[in-house]
């Protein structure tokens, strides 16, 4: 059996997995797509004494640093069931099940997709989901936020000091932020907050150059020209799979302690897949840190 198993192969999971082979333990990771969210990501300005890099280039850094150890690495494989047994147990899709005295859940998670045409097309050229990656990147611009509950409310007052103009896009005919937030909000003078409007497609040539929505009230479709989209209808974390087995909030997100323990014993997580508040690499990799390092406490103890 192992001593670590990690499950996912994100930031999160490649720094657990780091961790935990240099106590000298068996360790070994699985991850249906080595990588994660970095996968999908352009530029990253912000992971610290970093000045600039790409998902994919990061990515290969993240795997080949795993490599330097001496870890099992089981990748394009998905976990399906977690369950404690005399030692914890996780099924795999293909039926395999592997054993291990401890476990580090780093599942990561998703952005939840509108789902209108030009949103893949226009991913990572105008379309943006990530207010604190992406936000300066659209210095001096007209952006929409998709989305009025906290974090649309939130990323609109974020992108508010730092683009030209946002408009706020709501489906209903009230905004779901917090009344502190709306306050805020709407006391800014560079924000126009649109309810009742359904986003029916995002235009562009190259890149994003405008949106277009339904007025819901009239049914008339009104387009707006701006050079960005924030898409902020929610953050799905991956840990639906685990069904009762850990605690997960409202949110689906799984409960941790300061230690990055779970409510099993022997299970901990880490990262997006976690009820931390803000979802960042540099945030993913500290938390696989303490995964690790409170895994490698409870080996000892027990
Ligand atoms: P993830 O990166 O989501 O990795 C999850 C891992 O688990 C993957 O390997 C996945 O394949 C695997 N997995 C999932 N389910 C299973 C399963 N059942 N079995 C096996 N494996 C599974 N953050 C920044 O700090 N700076 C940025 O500039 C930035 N830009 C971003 C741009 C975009 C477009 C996106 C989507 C995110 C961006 N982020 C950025 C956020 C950042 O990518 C995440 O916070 C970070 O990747 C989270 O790491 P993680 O390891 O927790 O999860």
């Amino acid at each position: 059996p192992f001593d670590v198993l990690v499950i996912g192969g994100g930031p999160a999971g490649a720094s657990s997995a780091i961790y935990a082979a240099r106590k000298g333990i068996r360790t070994g990771i699985v991850a249906e797509r080595f990588g994660g969210q970095v996968m999908d990501t352009l530029g990253i300005e912000n992971f610290i004494s970093v000045k600039h890099t790409e998902g994919p280039k990061l990515a290969a850094s993240l795997e080949e640093h795993v490599k330097q150890y001496n870890v099992d690495i089981m990748k394009l494989q998905r976990a399906k069931r977690l369950e404690k047994k005399e030692l914890i147990e996780v099924e795999l899709e293909n039926g395999a099940v592997l054993k291990s005295k401890t476990v580090i859940l780093s599942t990561g998670a998703r952005w939840r997709n509108i789902g209108v045409p030009g949103e893949a097309e226009f991913k990572n050229k105008g379309v943006a989901y990530c207010p604190h990656c992406d936000g300066p990147l659209f210095a001096g611009k007209h952006v929409a936020v998709i989305g009025g509950g906290n974090s649309g409310v939130e990323a609109a007052i974020d992108l508010a000091g730092i683009v030209s103009h946002v408009t706020v896009l709501e489906y209903n005919d009230a905004l779901k932020a917090d009344s502190v937030l709306q306050d805020r909000l709407y006391s800014l003078p560079n924000v126009t907050v649109i309810k009742n409007a359904q986003t029916k497609e995002i235009t562009g040539t190259d890149k994003v150059n405008g949106i277009t929505y339904v007025e819901r009230e009239t049914g008339e479709d009104k387009h707006i020209e701006l050079q960005g989209v924030f898409v902020q209808i929610g953050l799905v974390p991956n840990t639906d799979w685990l069904g009762d087995s850990v605690e997960r909030n409202r949110m689906g997100e799984i409960v941790v302690d300061s230690h990055g323990a779970t409510s099993m014993p022997g299970v901990f997580a880490a990262g997006d897949c976690t009820n931390s508040p803000y979802k960042q690499i540099i945030i993913s990799m500290g938390s696989g840190a303490t995964a690790a390092l409170g895994a490698f406490d409870y080996l000892i103890r027990n």
